[in-house]
């Protein structure tokens, strides 16, 4: 039984997809149906749901540090305690606050989270952004061992001074990544079955401004060593290529071969409709939140459909979301993420 897995590990199948036939495998035929059924819940309705609300006028663009961005966080919560998540540590919120220096002279344009820097900045005169990371829990089987599935969750807000439309919705950047990681969570918890490492399922603020709530995370949460893989999504739902409504980017660490294989294999396994721009990438710190656990060296997938003419754009609504590659993506990054969790070595 050992073997076989190591085997299917070694040629990077998925877990899920695998077919299991003789010896042993009962318990992973449940396991297989198990996953099955918990993709099975990944539909459009939710998606079109999820992005609907995050990126309506209602929620000005959730800019960091604005109300907007806390009911949008309220919001999460409240998606999470449905779905049967537990908190994180005892609180689905973690707060936390920037700090900037505040010079006519020298702007000071960076917000700082790492405490050196904080009390660099705090002996001159500073400003300070109060913000909150949202998180849901799935408690595996090894409780010291950890994977986190994570989207931000703020966007650029609303510009009150310019003429015509003045809120960033931000439906693809990054309410579709969003709608993308609250999926998985809750596929995750239908499937009924306990996952072998503790999933954590993030909803970072502060990316806008810098990625920093996952810089604050990953600089001072304790068990930053026992994360074994991070799995991240920043614009999902975009058409970069209209005539190739498929195509999105699928960047990875190098050092993972078999993430490479993971989508090549779900792909065909499943029938969904991707057409991946395969990229591994070597210390890509920069571009999104996985950069701040590559610092940490922690291995990761980042799910991005790449740029678009209404990124960071107050045309970044839900009309332009290609929703059937979003839900797409959402059961692809949901093995992914099964994959992460359960599998031996990868
Ligand atoms: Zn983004």
């Amino acid at each position: 039984m050992k073997k076989s897995l190591l085997l299917i590990s070694l040629l990077g199948f998925s877990l899920c997809a695998s077919s299991y036939n003789g010896e042993g495998s009962k318990a992973k035929k449940a396991a297989v149906e198990a996953c099955q059924r918990g993709m099975s819940t990944i539909n459009r309705v939710s998606a079109e749901a999820i992005v609907g609300f995050l990126a309506s006028d209602a929620l000005e663009g959730r800019e960091a540090g604005h109300n907007t961005s806390f009911i949008a966080a309220e919001y999460v919560v409240s998606q999470l305690r449905e779905a049967g998540l537990e908190p994180l540590d005892g609180n689905y919120k973690h707060p936390f606050s920037a700090y900037q220096e505040a010079s006519f002279r020298r702007p000071g344009r960076t917000w700082y989270v790492h405490p050196d820097s904080v009390a660099r900045v705090q002996q001159g005169p500073h400003r300070r952004m109060d913000m909150v990371n949202v998180f849901g829990v799935i408690p595996g089987e090894r409780t010291d061992e950890y994977v986190i599935v994570g989207a931000h969750r703020d966007h650029w807000g609303r510009d009150t001074w310019k003429v015509g439309d003045q809120i960033y919705n931000g439906a693809d950047d990054n309410a579709s990544g969003v709608s993308c990681v609250l999926q998985i969570a809750r596929a995750v918890k239908q499937s009924g079955k306990k996952p072998l490492r503790t999933m954590i399922f993030a909803f970072w603020d502060g990316e806008e401004k810098g990625t920093l709530g996952s810089a604050w995370f990953t600089c001072q949460w304790p068990k930053m060593q026992q994360v074994k893989a991070y799995l991240n999504f920043d614009m999902t739902g975009g058409n970069n290529q209209p005539d190739n409504p498929p195509y999105f980017a699928y960047i990875y660490s190098q050092e993972n071969p078999a993430f490479g294989e993971w989508i090549k294999n779900d792909i065909k396994q499943y029938n969904l409709k991707l057409d991946p721009s395969v990229r591994p990438t070597e210390n890509l710190t920069g571009g999104s939140d996985q950069g701040n656990f590559v610092a940490h060296g922690i291995p990761f997938i980042w799910y991005h459909t790449d740029w678009t003419p209404y990124y960071h754009q107050v045309t970044d609504e839900p009309a332009q979301v290609n929703w059937d590659k979003l839900v797409e993506i959402t059961k692809a990054s949901y093995l992914n993420a099964w994959n992460m969790a359960n599998e031996e070595s990868y």
